[in-house]
């Protein structure tokens, strides 16, 4: 561990591990299969804090820092990937609402972001890495703003209820609004066919004619981007830690099968090629870890993070496809089997190089900051 948690963040540290070993881990295999979390895991999830984890204080959450929340989500990961991603949706969402929502706003929905997920919302059916070809838009009337659109692939799309939106409010600016369910003209649409992350649903929404009072738009009109940006920055330490925990998963599971498993007489562990892909595991989960770490502590120090976040999902999202595919390897055809919980890390794990920033997207940004850089 490259940071040092402070003694609340490690009592919560062994709670969510705790949590994490009763709760969660017996179900990995069920909830790929069912698409879907136990109702105790889920009222667990709920009723234990875990929403109001970064919800500051006065809006009756427990106001953990990025460091805690990434903590929290790798814990998770090692046990379930796909109730990580369920957390890291909602919590990147909160943070946008508490960094660019109003006095009154912050006031009706942090303290619902305790009890009730959040999703936020940029992808359109006709793409998602070219935001300005977006076409659901927000047109004001008078004090109201008049919300229209179809919004694709949100992660916890279905199970959220509350979304921050990017729309077109003129045909060269996007802006962000808050939107609730219960809003008349909200509806929910298809969940996604997803290969892989099942507990967590990833959906569509529509806006008909919603709409809002001037104080559900966050932050300035047309910054919407700027703010899409940030939710993607935050995501991205929180993606580090997913993949940093599906890396150490597949590292538990291909350790505990190879001192186990014999061949010629010797667990195969003793085994030079099964040794080096137990290295080659054990590595990527180390680097992957040490990013997601040094991004959340930047961020808590109040320094630039998004070059590091953005390296953190960038490497670790291929490094826990690459350790869940050794992983594989180790366990021979039981690696290959849906009766082993490994071939699901795999198609856990690949979401990662897709949601939040493609991974090709996550390489031109990354590069223009080098560059930068050395122009300074
Ligand atoms: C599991 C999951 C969860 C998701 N959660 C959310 C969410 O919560 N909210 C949300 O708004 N969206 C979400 N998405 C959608 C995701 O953000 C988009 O899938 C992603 O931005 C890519 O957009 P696209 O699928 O339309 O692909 P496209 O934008 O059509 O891209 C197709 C391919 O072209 C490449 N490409 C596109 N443009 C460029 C470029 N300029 N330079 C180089 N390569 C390029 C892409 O990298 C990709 O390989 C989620 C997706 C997944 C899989």
């Amino acid at each position: 561990m490259s940071v040092n948690l402070t003694k609340p963040q490690m009592m919560l540290h062994q709670m969510v591990t705790d949590f994490a070993d009763k709760k969660v881990k017996p179900f990995d295999m069920q909830i790929d299969k069912d698409r879907d979390y136990p109702k105790e895991l889920w009222e667990g999830i709920v009723n234990t804090g875990f929403l109001g984890l970064t919800v500051p204080e006065e809006f009756g959450g427990a106001e953990f820092d990025a460091i805690a929340s990434s903590q929290t989500v790798y814990d998770l990961a090692v046990r379930n990937a796909s109730i990580a991603f369920t957390l890291e949706g909602h919590y990147k969402t909160v943070d946008q609402v508490i960094k660019y929502a109003t006095p009154a706003l912050k006031e009706k929905y942090l303290p619902q972001a305790n009890h009730r997920i959040f999703g936020f919302s940029s992808t359109e059916p006709q793409g998602g890495s070219n935001i300005m070809g977006n076409t659901a838009n927000a047109v004001k009337e008078g004090e109201k703003w008049i919300l229209n659109g179809n919004k694709t692939m949100i992660t916890n799309g279905g199970l959220a209820e509350v979304y921050c939106v990017l729309l077109k409010t003129s045909p060269n600016e996007l802006s962000c609004f808050l939107v609730d369910e219960d809003m008349p003209g909200f509806k929910h649409g298809k969940r996604e066919e997803f290969i892989g992350m099942n507990g967590t649903p990833v959906g569509e929404i529509f806006l008909e004619n919603v709409v809002v009072t001037e104080d559900h738009l966050l932050g300035k009109l047309g910054q919407g981007v700027e703010i899409g940006d940030q939710a993607h920055y935050d995501a991205r330490i929180l993606m580090g830690a997913i993949a940093a925990g599906i890396a150490e998963h597949a590292l538990t599971i291909a350790v505990d099968y190879a001192k186990q498993r014999e061949a010629i007489d010797t667990p195969i562990i003793q085994l030079h090629s099964i040794q080096t892909k137990i290295t080659e595991i054990a590595i990527a989960k180390e680097n992957a870890q040490l990013l997601y770490q040094e991004a959340a502590k930047l961020k808590v120090e109040g320094k630039p993070y998004a070059k590091v976040a953005t390296m953190a999902k960038s490497y670790g999202s291929r490094a826990s496809v690459i350790a869940a595919d050794h992983a594989l390897q180790v366990l021979g055809g039981y690696g290959y089997s849906r009766e082993y919980p490994v071939e699901h890390l795999i198609r856990d794990s690949r979401a990662l190089q897709i949601a939040e920033g493609s991974l090709e997207k996550m390489m031109i940004e990354i590069t223009k900051e080098v560059v930068k850089e050395r122009e300074e």
